[in-house]
Order: structure tokens, then sequence, then C-alpha cells
């Protein structure tokens, strides 16, 4: 049995979090974590039966008092990085599903890594669905060099653009053998044709409604080509999150992206 503890186990993923490592007989919680819910039971907030599991309000309290091996954690891009930092620091795994971490800090956590022997996975996203899109990305842009993107999330979500989409233009951009062409339109208003990622426009909807959506939009000569993923549960990112938390702790430093996990 891996001993878990979930990191933000009161946010949207971290209670399907809870309820997927519960279900897993290789996986034991171990703990929860979420300061604003302190005191509550950890399965009770997750919408199934108590657990027995009382959520902390502090990462480090938790960690002394549960003594895990993986730290899963869904919070937020502005604690993410110290939080990662801390737990690995006490040479314990990390699976982040947090967006936000720049390429500056995933180094640092690399640095640890190596001093400390913690492993982690960053995958801005856990969805099947999803790796396969951006693989089919990367492949299209080899041959067709011009392409947009739009991503399409829920109106809580904390950043724009959203980590899948910087990372499927980042795979773009490297997969690339030409040039795009220049893009000469001009902004009447700033922003109007989005973040740019190597090359690549970026656009970001935010709306009711929506979980987690992303096309990609590439323009050839007389011809169009459109990929879309649409994550429409949260339950599609949970096979990719037991996955990693079981892979984590063999496969040495920082990895990013769970496609290197398949
Ligand atoms: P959410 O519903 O707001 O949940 C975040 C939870 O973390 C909240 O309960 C929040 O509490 C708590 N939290 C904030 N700071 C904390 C801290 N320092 N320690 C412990 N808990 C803390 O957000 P979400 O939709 O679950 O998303 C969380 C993150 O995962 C975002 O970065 C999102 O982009 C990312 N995400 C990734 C994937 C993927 O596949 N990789 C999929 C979906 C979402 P308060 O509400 O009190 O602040």
């Amino acid at each position: 049995m891996i001993r878990i503890v979930v990191n933000g186990a009161g946010g949207k993923m971290g209670r399907e979090v809870v309820k997927a490592v519960a279900a897993d007989p290789e996986l034991e919680l171990a703990g929860a974590v979420d300061p604003s819910h302190k005191g509550e039971d950890a399965g009770i907030l997750a919408g199934t039966e108590r657990n027995g599991v009382t959520v902390g309000g502090s990462l480090q309290t938790v960690l002394e008092e549960t003594h895990p091996q993986v730290v899963v954690d869904f919070t937020s891009p502005s604690v993410i990085f110290d939080n990662a930092a801390a737990v690995m620091e006490k040479g314990l795994s990390m699976v982040i599903g947090t967006t936000g971490l720049t390429e500056k800090q995933r180094t640092l956590l690399q640095e640890i890594s190596s001093r400390t022997g913690a492993n982690a996975l960053i995958a801005p996203n856990f969805s099947l669905g999803a790796v396969l899109m951006m693989e089919a990305a990367e492949k299209i842009s080899a041959y067709l060099p011009n392409a947009e993107i739009i991503e399409l999330h829920h109106n809580h979500k904390y950043d724009a653009p959203s980590g899948t989409s910087r990372l499927t233009a980042e795979k773009m951009g490297a997969a690339r053998k030409q040039e795009p062409c220049e893009d000469r339109t001009a902004e009447s208003i700033p922003g109007a044709r989005g973040a740019v990622v190597e090359g690549i426009r970026i656009h970001s909807v935010r709306l009711p409604g929506y979980v987690a959506h992303q096309e990609v939009l590439f323009g050839g000569e007389g011809e169009i080509l459109t990929i879309r993923h649409d994550s429409l549960d949260r339950k599609s990112f949970m096979p990719g999150v037991v996955l990693a938390c079981k892979k984590v702790l063999t496969v040495p430093g920082v990895t990013y992206g769970l496609e290197n996990y398949l």
C-alpha cells in the first residue's frame, strides 16, 4: 500500500482524488489537507461515507503526523511551488496537478530532487484523451505549422492560459519543421489575438458550465484541420492520477507530462 496525502482535499479536484485513492486497493489515504475545511472528515467532504481521515489545516503538520510516501497536490498556482519545495525537501515524492509552475521553478524542484531523492510528476493534464490530443497536435504541427489554440474552462479557474494549452504549444513549436506565416493583423484592442507561446496564439474562454476543453486549429492551403478534446467530468483525470501515484516512487527525478509515464 502506498500512503498518500491529498493537498487541496476540499477542492473540486481534491475531492475526486480522495475518492479515487480510497477506491484503489494499492493506495491508502493517509491524510488530507485544506485550511478552509480543517476538522472535517475527508470522506464526507468528498461526498462519500465517513473514512476517518480528518482534514488538517497545515501541510507540514499532516506530513509529520501521517508519514506518507506521496503527496498529491491540487491547490493553487500561488502556493504550489512552496508546497512542492517543502514536501520534496523532506525526501517525499509529489504528484502535481496544480498548474502554474514555471520552467525555472521546475528546474529548482529538479535540484531539490537531486539532493533529496524525492521524485515528482508535474502533469498539466491527467486525462488520457488530453494527452493523446497533445500527441496528435505535435505530429500534425510537423506538417501544418500554422495553428492556433482555443482552450475553454469554467470561470473559477485561477490561471490563463491553461497549463495544457501551454504544454501543447511548446510541443508543437518543438515539432514544427517550418516557421508559421507572419501574423500581419494589427490588434485594434490589445489582447484581441490572444497570448503567444512558441509563436502559437492561445485564446482562453472562461464560462460557467465548462469543465476543461481544448481545440487546436491547423490552417493549410485550402484546408483546415481541427482536433478537440473535452473533459466532461473530473473523473476523467483520476486514472492518470492513480497511475502517477503508483509510478512516481520508481521514476527518478522530476518528470513533466503524464505521457512520460504511459
Ligand atoms: P479548487 O476547487 O479551487 O480547489 C483548490 C483547493 O485547494 C481549495 O479547496 C483551496 O482552498 C485549497 N487550497 C488553496 N491553498 C491551499 C494550501 N496552501 N494548502 C492546502 N489547500 C489549499 O480548484 P480545482 O479546480 O480543484 O483546481 C486546483 C488546481 O488543479 C488548479 O491549478 C487547476 O488548474 C488544476 N487542475 C489540474 C488538472 C490536471 O489534470 N492537471 C485538472 C483540473 C484542474 P480555498 O478554496 O480555501 O482557497
